[in-house]
């Protein structure tokens, strides 16, 4: 496991070990759900709050079919050390719902998703854990989230970040994790004096929120983006695929693989395209040991949480392929997060340029910190992330106390 690396060379005492590793609360439920057609099904969900020492639970919801408790562990301690890195005031955790959200009718997933808030109503709060999307959940899960919620507790737009910007949402918090990918990819090639965005052939698996993001930031600063996959297939074009015009075709409801301005391939071979720059944004668990052998790109940025498994990142390493840790990479979303959060409690509106460029400071900040411990060190760049996420977690955890 990739926390146990950086734990060892913290030499930290092993009572410490453990309360760093174990969620403080987790919480499954079943939500009954009667679909359209009169037939009730049930859906388990989970909610697992990871670590609050330094500030209120945070952490996304993810509906999807393979959803169970043990995936929604880790991802719940991901969170932790994510917030810590990007030095945000918040803790972690992380829900689910096991379900194929795309055969459920619209009423069906709002249904669902009140359910949901009815039964995790009382550990989650404003100032005690606050969800966000996910995997398969947007801004409309999020007002749906909020409306419930505000039914029992009375108006909490802080409760729940990610919300429509008309609905208490912040104004650059959809493109937040993709900009954040962005900022992340300029800080590394520049530590790695590899040049600009522009210079670079990125391949990018995923063209949900992330993923699509990503492709159309990196293609505005001038990248060339060669190929791009998304859940049904994938599509290449080694001069640099014109993603404004790949978004508008997904737009029109068209199948990305059908797009005109580049060449279907195999979606199974996505991560196996030459490319310098290989970006992960769609599902954990992608990268084993076979890919990681295979890869053709000299540096993988996880913009996923967590894409590479740990034998798949061992064989990185002994190839020489830098990884950008989902910690850091991928922190541009909580981030915004916490700012559309401050300013719910503010009750005040940032303009965009703002929000971007406070994300921008963010994502500097963070990537200053993990490159120093990464050459002071000598640890690969996913350890010097931990490192720096355990120290943050750890003062704050001891300077409490434990009384
Ligand atoms: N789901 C996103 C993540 O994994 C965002 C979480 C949030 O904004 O709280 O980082």
């Amino acid at each position: 496991m990739f926390l146990r690396e950086a734990l060892v060379k913290l030499d930290y005492p092993e009572k410490l070990q453990n309360l760093l590793l174990t969620p403080r609360r987790e919480m499954s439920v079943e939500l009954v759900v009667q679909m359209d057609d009169g037939q009730i099904e049930v859906y388990n969900a989970y909610r697992v709050q990871h670590n609050n020492a330094r500030g209120p639970y945070k952490g996304g919801l993810r509906y999807h079919p393979q959803v169970d408790l043990d995936d929604v562990r880790s991802l719940a301690s991901l969170m932790t050390w994510k917030t810590a890195v990007m030095d945000i005031p918040y803790g972690g955790a992380k829900g689910g719902v096991t379900v194929d959200p795309r055969k459920l009718s619209e009423r069906e997933l709002e249904k669902m998703t009140r359910k949901l808030v009815v039964a995790i109503k009382e550990i989650i709060g404003t100032y005690e854990d606050i969800p966000a999307p996910d995997m398969n959940t947007d801004a409309k899960v999020m007002a749906w989230f909020f409306d419930e919620y505000s039914k029992y507790k009375g108006f909490s737009p802080g409760v729940v970040t990610g919300k429509p910007v008309y609905l208490h949402g912040s104004l650059g918090r959809e493109a937040a994790t993709g900009r954040g990918t962005t900022f992340a990819i300029r800080e590394l090639l520049k530590a790695m004096h590899m040049g600009k965005i522009a210079d670079q052939k990125y391949v990018i698996q995923g063209f949900g929120n992330v993923g699509a993001w990503a492709a159309q930031l990196l293609w505005e600063a001038g990248g060339k983006v060669v190929a791009i996959s998304d859940v049904a297939g994938a599509v290449h074009n080694e001069q640099g695929l014109d993603i404004g015009a790949l978004r508008k075709h997904v737009a029109g409801g068209k199948p990305l693989a059908e797009f005109g301005g580049g060449a279907a391939i195999p979606k199974q071979d996505i991560l196996l395209h030459p490319c310098d720059v290989l970006i992960p944004a769609a599902i954990g668990g992608v990268i084993g040991p076979e890919e990681a052998k295979k890869l053709q790109c000299k540096v993988v940025v996880e913009a996923a949480n967590g894409p590479t498994t740990p034998e798949g990142d061992a064989a990185l390493r002994d190839r020489g392929i830098t990884v950008l840790p989902d910690i850091y990479t991928n922190g541009g979303g909580v981030t915004v997060s916490f700012f559309e959060w401050v300013q719910n409690l503010q009750n005040f509106k940032w303009e965009e340029d703002d929000v971007n460029r406070k994300l921008d400071r963010k994502m500097t900040d963070a990537f200053a910190a993990l490159w120093a411990v990464h050459k002071e060190m000598n640890v690969p760049l996913r350890t010097a992330a931990f490192v720096v996420a355990l120290q943050r977690v750890t003062r704050a955890e001891v300077h409490r106390g434990f009384d």
